[in-house]
Order: structure tokens, then sequence, then C-alpha cells
């Protein structure tokens, strides 16, 4: 601990200075009893001297007990003026002019003074001190003496130098407290600093963690909110990610907003509209980023807007940054796998995805016991549609097919292009009849478009032959149903194209479905 808080700080000074004036009090009666008592010279002086000593260590010691703060500059410049009187009444009791025994105790009260007080005030106090010094001196010895007049100018300026030196120590440790004081609060704030930059790291990194973790981006909206709010403080808060190029918001993030109010955020006009106002607590929008064409604003109350360090702008920049990649990673994802099940020129599933469907669907069938169908379709005289209009109007045709194929069947069946131009229909939960029923339909619905030509006229007709399967009765697996709706589609084809055909007849050789009994019939 510095000097100057032992000291001056230290709360038992008072006691301490009582303590050593009590000392002080039981030398002085000591001396008197000792040398004063039988010297008629001073002996009442001495004795109303010490009276006075003892009188103000009471003094001292019951408003040090009693005040609280204490007054201590008080004390000390009353002390001071006292023992000014004692000390000068004492030197002339008892000195001469080879015994000066009363100047360590000027000395000490100067040293303490400095120590205790140390401002202008305490070098006032030990002029004091020092006029009283010389004068008791001069009193006893006189001036005439050179030698003399030169002791008593160097014991003052040894109160001066000592006062000095002390003064000068306190100030150098005074200095050397302020510095180490300076560096401990930089220390902590560089400290404080860092360990916000750890934890803004860890958030970042969290969050980075948290949007590349997954390809579903939207669902990890709240957490990324959440993990946000850690490092930079936004309770109440909108996300989003703006497609600059479409202008259509592609990712919303809400914290803190209830239900109808997330609503009133999550359009682009909304988070253009700059404040944008909710009623209660108005919400205004920041660009954190624009980049590949995206553009991150957050929605934040405006006074937490405006309370965003720097610090805290460099994190959100970097999470928006992260964002935009995420973002775009999970829209290239998306097409990816939609391109990957999806015939191009149809915009409908392809045989991939047929194949994997046509699996999960038996294996659903079976585990339910429910029936289920497949239908495969093949255009009819399809090479002469193409010599006659050009490739390019049979591709239109193969492309219109699909939405042809959709208009007839059920939403939860599965249409799909198998290659060229067959197309299959997965009818789950339905059985041969339904089945037979469905493919009349989309039969007759071929039958009776009429196809875009070069010109795009509505003028091309065409047919479909089609054969159909059903799990169970026809097929226990997807080999033996595939095989089955291709034997029927063959029939189709031979028995003169145009129209519908089942297997002739059931597993266990039973004839079966009206198809069978209608190609028995012809
Ligand atoms: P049918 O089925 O009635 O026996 O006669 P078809 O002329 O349709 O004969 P097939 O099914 O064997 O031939 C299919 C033709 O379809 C062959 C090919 O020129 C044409 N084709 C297959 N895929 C495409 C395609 O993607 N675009 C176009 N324009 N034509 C295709
Ligand atoms: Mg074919
Ligand atoms: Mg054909």
């Amino acid at each position: 601990m510095p000097i100057r808080k032992r000291i001056a700080g230290f709360d038992g000074r008072h006691s301490v200075i009582v303590v050593a004036r009590v000392l002080g009090g039981l030398v002085l009666l000591g001396a008197y009893f000792l040398f004063a008592r039988d010297d008629s010279r001073g002996q009442p002086l001495v004795a109303w001297a010490i009276g006075a000593w003892i009188a103000w260590t009471v003094v001292m010691l019951v408003l040090t007990l009693r005040s609280n703060p204490c007054p201590f500059h008080r004390v000390m410049t009353g002390t001071v003026i006292l023992d000014s009187v004692v000390f000068a009444v004492l030197t002339l009791a008892f000195a001469s002019q080879a015994h000066d025994p009363f100047y360590v105790w000027y000395l000490t009260e100067v040293v303490v003074v400095v120590l205790l007080i140390r401002t202008r005030w305490a070098w006032m106090l030990g002029w004091a001190l020092g006029t009283s010094y010389v004068a008791s001196r001069l009193a006893t010895v006189g001036y005439e003496s050179a030698m003399h007049n030169f002791v008593l100018v160097s014991n003052v300026a040894v109160f001066v130098i000592v006062a000095r030196v002390v003064e000068a120590a306190l100030s150098a440790e005074d200095n050397r407290t302020e510095t180490l004081e300076r560096q401990r609060a930089e220390a902590l704030e560089l400290n404080a600093r860092l360990e916000r930059s750890v934890d803004e790291l860890r958030a970042v990194t969290e969050i980075t963690e948290l949007i590349h973790s997954t390809l579903d981006i939207d669902s990890v909206g709240p957490a990324l909110l959440d993990i946000l709010d850690r490092v930079v403080h936004v309770p109440i808060a909108s996300l989003f990610v703006i497609d600059t190029t479409k202008q259509e918001t592609v990712f919303t993030a809400n914290r803190g907003l209830s239900g109808a109010r997330r609503s009133d955020y999550s359009g682009l006009e909304l988070v253009r509209a700059v404040p944008v106002d909710s009623g209660d607590n108005a919400l205004s929008c920041v660009d954190l980023l624009e980049q590949k064409n995206h553009l991150v604003v957050l929605c934040a109350e405006q006074g937490v807007l405006e309370a965003l360090t720097r610090d805290d702008r460099i994190v959100l920049q970097a999470v928006a940054a992260e964002l935009i990649v995420a973002v775009e990673n999970s829209r290239l994802y998306r097409l990816t796998t939609r391109l990957a099940v999806t015939d191009e020129l149809t915009n409908l599933h392809n045989y991939r995805f047929l194949q994997q469907r046509l699996d999960d669907e038996i294996h659903r069938a079976g585990r339910y016991g429910k029936p289920l169908s497949f239908i495969m379709l093949d255009l009819d005289k399809f090479k002469t549609l193409n010599d006659t209009y050009g490739h390019l109007v049979g591709d239109s045709v193969l492309a219109e097919m699909g939405p042809v194929l959709k208009s007839v069947v059920r939403e939860v069946d599965v249409v799909a292009r198998y290659g060229g131009e067959e197309f299959s229909i997965i009818l789950p939960e339905t059985d041969a009849s339904g089945a037979f029923i469905a493919a009349e339909k989309v039969r007759e619905a071929i039958s009776l478009h009429r196809f875009a030509d070069a010109e795009g006229e509505p003028r091309i007709h065409i047919t479909a032959s089609i054969g159909l399967a059903s799990y169970p009765v026809h097929a226990r697996d997807k080999e033996s149903l595939l095989r089955a709706a291709d034997d029927a589609l063959y029939r189709a084809k031979t028995t003169g194209r145009n129209r519908v055909r089942a297997p002739r007849l059931r597993l266990g050789h039973v004839p079966i479905d009206e198809a069978s009994l209608k190609e028995v019939a012809e």
C-alpha cells in the first residue's frame, strides 16, 4: 500500500497522534518532576504548558471519539498552534546555549504535519512551528553569538529540508500510485474489451455453426437472434434477407414480437418503410450489408439501434455476411434437390423420383394393407408426330402433357415422365377398378386435348395407350408391378392403341377386373 494511504488513509491516524501525545505528556511530566519542579525560574510557566499539553490531548481524544468524521485539519491546526506556544515555553524553561532538547520535538511535529496534511496549509503550520522555535531560541540564547545564530539558521534549514524531502518522497509515491492506478484501469478496460471480443467471436462462431448446420435456414432464425442478443442487445428484433434482384424477402427471423406484430415486419414494403410503426413500439430498420444481390436488414427499437457501437455493427455485419452465404446455399440446395428429381422438359417428376417413390408407396401399402395402382402410358405414333411437325413441336407436346395429366388425377397421385414419350402415374390407395377409371379419364383427356403446333395453335391431336397394374392383386413387388403394367401397355398397343389395359389375371390365376373382361370381350 502507498505511504500516503498507509498514513493519511489510516482509520486510526487520530488515535496514533493521541497515543503519541499521551507518551509525550508522560515524558514532559517526568522531566518536570526531575528538573523543573525545584527551578523557581520557570516552574509555573512549565506547569501551565504541560497542563495545556495534557488538556489538548484530552480534547483531541474526545473530538476523535465523538466526531464522525473527525475534523482532522482543524484538530491539527489547533495542535500546532498550541504546541508552538508549549514548545516555546518549554524551550525557554529547559534549553540553554548548549542544550536544545525540544528541537527534535519541533522537527518531529513538522514531519508529522507534512505527512498527514500535505497541503499548503501544512507549510503555514510548519512556519508557525519554525517561528516559535526561532523566537524561543533567540529569547534563550540571544543573537550576539554568530556561532549560535548559524546553528539556529541551520536548524530551521533542516526543518525546511526534511519537510521538502518528505513531501518529495510522498509526491513521488503519489505519482507512482497514480500511474499504477491508471495502468490498472487501462488493464481492466482492455480486459473487459478482450472478454467482450471473445464473447462476440464465440457468438459469431455459434451463429455460423448454427446457420451452416442446416439447409433449412428458416428454422434457425429465432435461435440466431437469441445468440445475437447475448452480445448485441436486441431483445425485440426482426432480421430479413432480401433478394434485391427479385425484390423478395428470402429469410425472416423474429424475436420478441407477438404473432400479430410478426406479420407486420415480414413484407418487403414494410421493411423498406423506415421507421416501421407498429403502434406501441416503433421499430426502425437499418441496412446491415448488401452483397451478392442480397440485402440484410435489421429492424429493432430506435433506441437500441442508436445505441449500437462500432463493435456491435462489426458483429452484425459478420453475421449478415454468413447469413447471405447460408441463404444462398440453402436456395442452391433446394434447387439442386428439385432438379435431381424433376424432368426439365415436362416439369414432372423424373424416372429416379418415380422409382424411389414407388418403393416407398409399395412399402406403405404393404404395411397398412392398402391397395396401390400403377399406370404406364405411351403416346401413340409419336414418331410420326415428330416427323410431321418437327422435334421442337414434339417437345412442346410433351411439355404440355404435364398439366394435362395432372388435371385429371388426384393431388396425391404421383405423375412422372418415365422416359421419351412415356409417362407413369402412381395411384396410392387405389385398387385395379379405381385405377381403370382413372386411366380412362387420362386417356380421354389426352385424346380430347388439342396440343399447340408450331404457330402455337391448338391443332395437334394425339392419343395414348395405357397399361395398369395393381398391388397386391397383380404384383407383390415393384419389379413385377412395373412388368405387369408394361405388359398391359404392350397389349393396349397391340390391340389397337388409344385404350387402357390391365393384366388379365390376378395372382393365383383368377380373372379379375373390368379391363381384362373388356379385352376378353374384344
Ligand atoms: P407407338 O408408341 O404408338 O408404337 O409409336 P411411337 O412412334 O410412339 O413409337 P415409340 O414409342 O417406339 O417411339 C417413341 C418416339 O418418341 C421416338 C422418338 O422420336 C420420340 N421421342 C422420344 N423422346 C422424345 C423427346 O423427348 N422429344 C421428342 N420430340 N420426341 C421424343
Ligand atoms: Mg415409346
Ligand atoms: Mg409411342
